[in-house]
């Protein structure tokens, strides 16, 4: 049984594996609300939902009805639970927002017999091979002739793409690769982004080489999380949206923190420990931004006086120079050629060695197809390294 994908699983494990593994693996039901943004999105894409379905049945519902029923459906749907990410605006803002794109998207398009609507929030699913499929959910699918297809999604986030960021766009080029293979009579296929913050229309075509290509990515993408083991977490500024937060890793002791009293706060272990480490990490930097002062001006001082050991009360310090060489390095257009050289004067063999920190970064970012390293495993062994680094919160 092929299993099933979709965009937005996908762009989910690309944002931060371990989302995908809460998301996806673990299915976490987490008691968090929905944020602000999502559902003032719903209710926009309800509102449009409805409103092409009427048409269908030749009802032109008028704008008052519109926005009535987005109201009202607001209004139904609304709870406490619901995220409001961004303090400075409240409920009313985003409700406002909503209308607004309504009206003006009503006053663009009426009335709405520029194409003939063919599906609304559709629900299907294309194979990409034997073993994966792909789900298609597009807000309209129209035709504007009968070898012409068009994908419409409306977007309400604040951000306007360039056309770049749209002929690269993954999610609406997927719909089209399942247009074609649900319609083989799609001559053309046009993407059409409405970004209703700005009451704009955008639009993008695919090649069927790009499309060949973008199945070929998606099933490339698709093995990548199947074979992935440790879903670590990438932490980003999308981190602030994310349901998981309480119980990431990555910000769940922020979380137990915030819970504590002042005093409590004050005597928690973790909080205790990060604060002496950076104080103690601000010694040792400063610490050593002296010690190189000093080595410096012990230089100058080995140079200005023409002597290698210099005595100190009790200490002595050697001082010793030696020829730096400097060889073409990694991306330097003539490393190449240097190679070259190495072997013709026949030291190739004895000198040339495998960069083993790339091999273990390539390893760690997951930049080698797991068979690959299977054939390397028996040279490969693995201890638990930590890292701790200081940041500003
Ligand atoms: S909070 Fe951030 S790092 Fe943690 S799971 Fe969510 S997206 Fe990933």
């Amino acid at each position: 049984m092929p299993t099933t994908y979709s965009h937005s699983r996908l762009s989910c494990f690309e944002q931060c594996p371990l989302k995908f593994k809460f998301s996806y693996i673990d299915k976490i039901e987490t008691e968090i609300g929905e944020t602000i943004e999502a559902f003032l999105g719903s209710r926009v894409h309800e509102a449009l939902e409805k409103m092409y379905k009427d048409l269908k049945f030749q009802k032109l519902n008028t704008l008052r009805e519109l926005l009535d029923f987005f109201n009202s459906e607001w209004k139904k749907n609304w709870n406490d639970a619901i995220v409001i990410v961004r303090g400075e605006y409240d409920q009313e803002n985003y409700r406002k927002m909503g209308e607004k794109f309504l009206m003006d998207y009503y006053e663009k398009y009426k009335p709405f017999d520029h194409t003939r609507t063919i599906a609304l929030e559709t629900e299907r699913t294309v194979d990409l091979n034997d073993k994966y499929k792909i789900h298609i959910r597009i807000d309209r699918l129209a035709m504007s002739d009968d070898t012409t297809y068009e994908i419409h999604d409306y977007k309400t986030s604040n951000g306007l793409p360039t056309q770049d960021d749209l002929d690269n766009d993954r999610q609406l080029a997927i719909y089209a690769y399942g247009i074609k293979k649900m319609y083989p009579d799609a001559e053309n296929v046009k993407l059409i982004w409405h970004y209703l913050s700005f009451d704009k229309e955008m639009s993008s075509e695919r090649t069927p080489d790009q499309l060949e290509s973008l199945k070929k990515q998606i099933i490339g993408l698709i093995e990548k999380i199947e074979a992935e083991k440790e879903f670590p977490a990438r932490v980003s500024s999308l981190c602030n949206w994310c349901e998981f937060q309480k119980i990431c890793p990555e910000w769940k002791h922020k979380f137990k923190t915030e819970e504590l009293s002042p005093n409590e706060y004050l005597k928690d272990n973790g909080v205790q420990l990060v604060n002496k480490f950076a104080q103690a990490k601000d010694e040792y930097d400063h610490l050593a931004e002296r010690l190189e002062k000093i080595r410096e001006a012990l230089i100058e001082y080995v140079k200005k006086e023409k002597v290698s050991m210099v005595f100190g009360s009790d200490v002595k310090a050697s001082i010793k120079s030696y020829p730096k060489l400097s060889f073409p390095k990694k991306y330097d257009q003539n490393q190449q050629e240097f190679f070259e050289a190495v072997k013709k004067i026949g030291l190739w063999d004895a000198l040339a060695i495998v960069d083993v920190y790339d091999l273990s970064k390539m390893i760690n970012n997951r930049e080698i197809h797991p068979d690959l390293i299977k054939l390397l495993s028996k040279f490969i062994s693995k201890e638990e390294l930590f890292r701790v680094s200081i940041r500003k919160k």
